[in-house]
């Protein structure tokens, strides 16, 4: 089978399409023939190779997927070929491997994909929409009637977080850098919509919540924005940091004088609990129509190396998602 390749750490020119055998599912194992695949911006600082997780060489990136059953393997109850699912992980472990035909995961990575919901839409969700509720509800104990900020609300993990904070009655104001990552922010139910690059726009958050400031923040860029965070959160607020790419200085007495909390996430520090609840909420949020990924980019797998470019670029208007 096709899949993509790297040989060894740097920039995006090392991932290559190359002939590797077919994986095999082994037992409590599922093999799924992936229609789709998500790129996520952790796959880059992988492949890069300064990244917490670092697989042994040569390793196949990509632990979001979308695809179709086509092998089960012994004491697999549950899963038939044919089935339409969406993956968290695979067998991989750390060398993760769904940038391919195939990938093989154990049985509980395998979720049911609901018909509504196209494949290229089923890779953008374990880890943008896992981190979003994990986010929500296993950190900030976001609750109807509270206001979010969405720091970075046109990306993955924004959009995700928009929509299940809509769907649980939450008033949210989410930013983004352009018109059209404004304009997807908007489609997805934000109340409103401001532009991060824009001078004034915290001032617009503090007014648009009456001068109190959002209840619950969801941070994507945290070294450029934490100190800001701090400044217009509202008494008693909950900070959450998702995503953060260098070195902040911030005014700790902004906390203590808040009375707020900074929480930390990382997605792999979730429990098995909480995964149960995740891919509950967010089957059920397919299903009824709360939860719809939006799809801002698609590529052959064969440009893997294009989309770990594109996936750094601002301008953020969906998850791009490579179809072998
Ligand atoms: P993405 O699709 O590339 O989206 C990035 C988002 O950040 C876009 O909305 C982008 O907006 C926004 N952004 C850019 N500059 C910003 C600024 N100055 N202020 C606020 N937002 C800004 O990425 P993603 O998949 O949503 O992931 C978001 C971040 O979370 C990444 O850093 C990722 O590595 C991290 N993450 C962490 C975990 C974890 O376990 N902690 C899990 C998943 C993701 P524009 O492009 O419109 O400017």
């Amino acid at each position: 089978m096709k899949a993509i390749l790297a040989r060894e750490f740097g920039g995006p020119e090392v991932l290559k399409l190359e002939e590797v055998p077919d994986p095999v599912a082994g037992k409590g194992q599922v093999r799924v023939s992936i229609r789709a695949v998500g790129v996520n911006p952790y796959d880059t600082y992988m492949r890069a190779g300064g990244y917490a997780i670092k697989p042994d060489l040569p390793y196949t990136p990509g632990a979001d997927a979308a695809g179709v059953v086509n092998q089960v393997g012994d004491d697999v109850t549950g899963w038939k070929t044919g089935d339409r699912v969406y993956i968290s992980g695979t067998t991989k472990g750390k060398a993760h491997g769904a940038y391919a035909a195939m990938a093989v995961c154990e049985a509980l990575q395998v979720h049911r994909l609901p018909a509504r919901v196209s494949f290229a839409q089923g890779a953008g969700l374990f880890v943008p929409y896992v981190t979003a509720w994990r986010a929500l509800f296993g950190r900030a104990n976001a609750r109807a009637g509270d206001t979010l900020l969405v720091h970075g609300a046109s990306g993955a993990v924004g959009i995700a977080a928009t929509q299940f904070a809509v769907a649980a009655g939450l008033t949210v104001i989410g930013t983004a850098g352009t018109d059209e990552g404004l304009a997807v922010v908007t489609k997805q139910g934000a109340q409103h919509a401001f532009n991060h690059r824009s001078a004034g726009y915290l001032e617009q958050i503090t007014s648009a919540t009456g001068g109190r400031g959002p209840d619950v923040i969801l941070e994507m860029l945290a070294n450029v924005n934490l100190d800001h965070d701090l400044t217009v959160v509202a008494l008693g607020g909950r900070i959450v940091v998702i995503g953060n790419r260098g070195r902040v200085e911030i005014d700790a007495r902004k906390i203590m004088s808040k009375d707020c909390a900074v929480y930390g996430l990382a997605l792999w520090a979730i429990t098995p609990d909480e995964v149960r609840r995740a891919h509950q909420a967010i089957i059920a949020g397919l299903e009824s129509g709360a939860l719809n990924p939006v799809v801002g980019k698609e590529m052959p797998l064969a440009d893997a190396a294009k989309a770990h470019i594109a996936v750094m670029e601002p301008g953020a208007h969906g998850k791009i998602v490579l179809l072998p």
